[in-house]
């Protein structure tokens, strides 16, 4: 099998498998026992805690850990909301985050909060200055994604968290760093960004894992969950253990060699791009500036058809997202692409593992398959 939808998720690495086992077969107690088989638990993941954090560049207290990245975003946007609520009605996000991201949105639409959703341009990019013109006196919240999961474009945070925080000084600003992390370079403590969600199995670390960093400026952050009180009070609920030890595990693995596999990633995806768009009939959307995303189309040809004739030839690609089954994709949509090269849309992502000989596979299984069958 060719894996080519590393978007969708990764394949865990080896680090986070045996910490996975390791948690369910020798460290299983509960973190809050107070004996010393729960305190011995209670330090594993103090230590998870501080691999996770390290990886984002952040303090270790400041991260709480959560059931996914959803959860993560689900999180900030609620918990912005009921800090901030009361001082303004006006929010900005954009029209190509996640449904993580915007299905909350609609539902604080619902409820007579006024939501700005920028777009973005042809690059699949929403551009500082679209935020700049947004930013308005009643702005309590804004949440931008720092790469988007179909397109790959890549959000300029560092530079949209200090435009926010200069024109609304107590707005909160979130960015959902899902597809982000471990892709692009940033540390949690220098970003500005008030809260940053990640995920685990993005990152080949186990599903059921993710986090909200809260930046230390954010000290009364309301929780989500209500109950036993765990992750300081803020995330209530036994703590997933064997996926955090395998969450954590795999910030270690990856962290460090990233900086070198990222730089490969992105030369395999440009030599992808250019071949693929040398092929007549075949389309790249957007600028890719991530090094593991690519979104391309062959118009005339549903992405169903591409996906699974690429999947006869063993090759996993997905249509836009894999949490947008079935739906024209918005954010192809929010970048002005007409409707039969959305249609005719896929992405490819690439992770570290990923070979030349299997963007090689891929490429001629487009040429052979897909282009030479349907466009003649
Ligand atoms: N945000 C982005 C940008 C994503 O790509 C995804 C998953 O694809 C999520 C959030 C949700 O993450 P999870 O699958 O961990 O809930």
């Amino acid at each position: 099998m060719i894996y080519l939808d590393n978007s969708a998720t990764t394949k865990p690495c080896s680090e986070a498998v045996e910490a996975v086992t390791a948690a369910m077969t020798s460290s299983w107690a509960n973190p809050s026992a107070l004996y010393g088989f729960g305190l011995d638990a209670a330090k594993q993941l103090r230590t998870a805690r501080s691999k996770v954090a390290a990886a984002m560049g952040a303090e270790p207290d400041r991260v709480f850990f959560t059931s996914c990245g959803t959860e993560a975003d689900n999180w900030a946007v609620s918990g912005a909301i009921r800090r901030m609520g009361k001082r303004g009605k006006h929010i900005i996000t954009t029209a190509i985050e996640h449904h993580a991201i915007l299905r909350p949105m609609e539902e604080l639409e619902s409820r007579g909060f006024e939501v700005t959703y920028l777009l973005p341009d042809a690059s699949g990019a929403v551009s500082p200055e679209a935020l700049a013109s947004a930013l308005r006196e009643d702005t309590i919240f804004v949440s931008i994604m720092m790469v988007n999961n179909e397109t790959g474009a890549v959000m300029p945070i560092e530079q949209m968290a200090k435009l926010t925080h200069r024109r609304c000084p107590d707005a909160i600003f979130h960015t959902d760093a899902v597809q982000g992390f471990l892709k692009v370079p940033f540390r949690a403590k220098a970003l500005g960004a008030d809260l940053i969600s990640v995920s685990s199995h993005k990152i080949h670390g186990p599903k059921g894992c993710g986090a909200l960093y809260i930046h230390p400026r954010l000290k009364s952050f309301p929780p989500l969950l209500l109950g036993g009180g765990q992750e300081n009070g803020l995330r209530s609920g036994t703590e997933a253990t064997p996926a955090i030890w395998g969450f954590a595990a795999a910030c270690d693995a990856v962290s460090a060699t990233f900086r070198k596999d990222i730089l490969r990633e992105k030369e395999l995806l440009e030599d992808c791009a250019a071949r693929l768009s040398a092929i007549p009939g075949v389309l790249v959307n957007g600028s890719h500036q991530a090094p593991h995303i690519l979104s391309v189309s062959i118009p005339g040809v549903p992405s169903q058809n591409s996906i699974n004739i690429l999947q006869d030839a063993g090759i996993c690609v997905s249509a836009g997202s894999a949490c947008a089954k079935g739906h024209r994709s918005h954010v192809l949509s929010a970048m002005g692409l007409p409707p039969q090269v959305i249609d005719g849309s896929f992405r490819i992502s690439l992770c570290r593992d990923t070979g030349k000989e299997e963007i090689d596979a891929l490429v001629e299984a487009v040429r052979s398959g897909i282009v030479a069958r349907f466009l003649k």
